[in-house]
């Protein structure tokens, strides 16, 4: 038996017992005679005492960093207790030792605040797994797990795997793919979700399906995303959006209470998708803080006019909100009193290539009430108190606005009112805030193909009262220029989205289940028959044979655990992720494959 104890578990009331630990090596300290050590196993940290009758031996073959050690001895109580440590009331004096197995001089420490770079732990990852800070989150993701898996459990899902070689899923990324030695000149694709599988598993009765399953995208990897990742994956039939709603809100507040301890018994926020992008200026606002956008050119708002001005800022003279095609406004809790060089350097911070704006404009709301901005040239105070009163700022409030293109304007205001919400302290790590964004656009459009693509994935239904005016208008779009008056433009898709705290964790949709009406969305994406048949045969045919309604939804398990341990990055919740450029560095990968691998598989590469 290599151990009769772990290195978390001694306490007082073990004194005199006789035990072996096993486990590395943290630390060595040599006391004249005596010599103490700092044993290290998955579950905590024990000192060893080795008395001065081991001293020859210790001489003759130290110990060193990360030495994989086997000690027996008796627990005594230490006279000098370590209060930090669940251990620290005892020590073990030492009897008898084994090192099992030597260790090198690790490139770092193995502690929370260890030396070691980002590059240099990855590429010795099995190390930094060693470090209490990963294996703290490694925990966590594992408690996630399992209280996803109970829930689910007791709900009457089943968990059934799908597989991985399998023939492309479209969600909207490019697919990696296996080239076939059996099939030569064949690929397979690596699933970008289990989207079809498990929509096919509701024909076949499975009516509560769940996996946490792999999925694999090929994207460009913008901040924080990896080439694979895990989804909670779920689907039901015979629901309608309502079920799935309800069914899986349930599922995230067990996970808060199984793992964070947190009573979540407030009813989940919806908004429409409009909303979110109006009031927010994003599709997934973190709502833990106030900040509303103000569109002081909102079309059909009480502020504009019919000839669409905004009675509010137009008509002074002043150029840059005349000719803009947005403004946006808004205000900023208690900072009225910023100086010239806040306000100067908030103005850097929004011409940042990033967010790419000209300029802001600012009014201040002194609590004297007064009106002080950067365009009184062009505004009277009355005029400023009715922009600021708009943008719901009160006394003592701070009004920063941008103009600009639309998009671009809104994206930038967004990212400036979390920058603000930042700063201000409003963005709390142990506030958790959920969010079901709802009734989001069924199409988006493709500027490059000039077409129209789907929004969340081909197999989402359309809002049934807008399923008409999808089947009876002509998906191409005749003038591009004009493509938000295409009919297309304004159909809602019964999906819905999951935020959390600013973030997408979960997406999903009520589904298609009439082979009519797929076929029909395939052809509104600009698939015809023989693409449809060549990609989606299987489906179109099982949706012949008893197709129930259905509907699920998705949840990104590696981000869910991430922002349920205060951290903004999912790698730190993974055993072995990627970098940045989808690159394992401790393995290599990807890498290049030998010549008789090129032949079997008859590939000749043709790089360019
Ligand atoms: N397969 C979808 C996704 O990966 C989720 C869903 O619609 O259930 O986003």
């Amino acid at each position: 038996m290599y151990r009769t104890h772990t290195c978390g578990e001694l306490r007082a009331i073990h004194t005199g017992n006789q035990v072996t630990l096993a486990g590395w090596v943290q630390t060595v300290r040599k006391f004249g005679a005596i010599t103490f050590v700092d044993l290290r196993d998955r579950y905590g940290i024990t000192q060893l005492l080795f008395g001065e009758d081991l001293n020859k031996e210790l001489e003759d073959s130290p110990l060193g960093r990360e030495f994989v050690l086997q000690a027996t001895g008796t627990v005594s109580e230490r006279s000098n207790k370590n209060p930090n440590l669940p251990t620290g009331d005892i020590e073990i004096a030492i009897s008898s030792y084994k090192i099992l197995n030597k260790s090198a001089v690790p490139p770092f420490t193995i502690q929370d605040d260890t030396d070691g770079g980002d590059d240099l732990r990855m590429k010795y990852r099995y190390l930094d797994l060693r470090r209490n800070a990963v294996k703290r989150n490694l925990e966590l993701r594992y408690a996630v797990n399992r209280a996803a898996r109970n829930y689910l459990h007791n709900q009457g899902f089943m968990d059934i795997e799908t597989p991985f070689l399998i023939k492309s899923t479209p969600e909207g990324a490019r697919d990696f793919v296996v080239p076939s030695r059996m099939n030569p000149g064949q690929f397979y694709a690596l699933p970008q979700s289990p989207q079809t599988f498990k929509q096919l598993l509701m024909v076949s009765g499975y009516d509560r399906y769940y996996q946490i399953v792999k999925c694999f995208r090929d994207e460009d990897l913008r901040a924080d995303r990896q080439p694979e990742f895990t989804q909670i994956d779920c689907e039901m039939a015979f629901v309608e959006q309502e079920d799935i709603l309800s069914m899986f809100e349930g599922l995230i507040k067990s996970i808060f209470k199984d793992v964070k301890g947190i009573d979540y018994t407030d009813t989940v926020e919806r908004m429409t998708w409009e909303d979110a992008m109006w009031n927010f200026g994003n599709d997934k606002p973190d709502i833990r803080f106030g900040m509303k956008l103000l569109n002081l050119k909102k079309p059909g708002s009480v502020y504009t006019n019919k000839q669409g001005q905004s009675e509010l800022i137009d008509g002074a003279d002043f150029k840059v909100f005349d000719e803009a095609e947005t403004v946006i406004a808004i205000a900023v809790p208690g900072c009225s009193e910023y100086s010239r060089k806040q306000t100067d350097e908030l103005t850097e911070w929004v011409k940042r290539p990033q967010i790419g704006m000209k300029g802001l404009v600012f009014i201040k709301c002194n609590t004297d009430g007064t009106y002080k901005s950067s365009v009184d040239k062009f505004y009277s105070e009355e005029k400023l108190k009715a922009i600021a009163d708009a943008a719901g700022a009160k006394a003592g409030d701070l009004v920063l606005i941008l103009a600009g293109a639309e998009e671009r304007t809104r994206k930038a205001v967004s990212e400036l009112r979390l920058e603000m919400g930042k700063r201000l302290g409003l963005r709390k790590d142990d506030e958790f805030r959920l969010l079901w964004v709802l009734d989001f656009p069924l199409f988006e459009y493709d500027e490059e193909g000039n077409r129209w693509v789907a929004r969340h994935h081909p197999f989402t239904s359309p809002k049934p009262a807008q399923i008409e005016t999808m089947i009876n208008n002509n998906p191409v779009i005749e003038n591009a220029a004009e493509y938000l008056q295409h009919p297309y433009a304004n159909i809602k898709a019964n999906a819905y989205d999951m935020v959390l705290n600013g973030n997408e964790i979960g997406g999903g949709s009520i589904r298609i289940f009439q082979r009519e009406l797929q076929e029909k969305m395939f052809a509104a994406l600009g698939m015809d028959k023989e693409e449809q048949l060549h990609k989606f045969g299987f489906l179109l045919g099982a949706f012949e044979y008893g197709a129930p309604p259905h509907g699920g939804i998705a949840f990104g398990f590696d981000r869910l655990c991430s922002i349920l341990g205060g951290s903004e990055s999912i790698r730190d919740f993974i055993a072995f992720p990627k970098n940045n450029s989808g690159r394992d560095v401790m393995l290599d990968a990807p890498a290049t494959i030998d010549e008789k691998q090129f032949e079997e598989l008859q590939i000749k590469l043709n790089l360019k």
